[in-house]
């Protein structure tokens, strides 16, 4: 499996500060903040900040660090956010996993009961 980075994602743009938006946390080796088109009240994504595409691509690539860095990113949004009744987190890859920015990114969904996994 070859992974072909695309460096003009949206992500990739919002990283490098071209795109604004709203940052809910940030660590050396990750960043979170608020989905632009929100499916529940707490709708958060969590990008590496190196160029990974998909979740395969971080979790065989990204060095120790920027793997424990992202999930305690993962941790601090969770704990931001007050998910204490549940959450959901989705990685999209690829065509099956219809993911539209091709840019790891981890979706943290919550606030409300989330109802069951798959749907169609
Ligand atoms: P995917 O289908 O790739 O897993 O999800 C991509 C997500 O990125 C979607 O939920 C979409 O609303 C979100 N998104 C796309 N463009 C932007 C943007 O410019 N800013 C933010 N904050 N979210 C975006």
């Amino acid at each position: 499996m070859t992974f072909d980075y695309d460096d003009q994602n949206i992500f990739a743009k919002i990283l490098r500060g071209e795109i604004p938006n709203q940052t809910v946390y940030e660590n050396d080796h990750a960043l979170a903040f608020n989905d632009i088109n929100p499916q529940a009240p707490v709708h958060v994504l969590v990008i590496p900040k190196g160029p990974y595409m998909t979740l395969d691509h971080f979790a065989r690539d990204a060095s120790p660090q920027e793997q424990v860095g992202f999930m305690q990113a993962v941790a601090e949004v969770c704990r931001i956010s007050n998910l204490e009744d549940g959450f959901r987190a989705i990685a999209n890859a690829r065509g099956h996993g219809v993911q539209e920015v091709p840019h790891y990114h981890l979706h943290i969904v919550g606030g409300r009961p989330m109802g069951r996994m798959l749907q169609g």
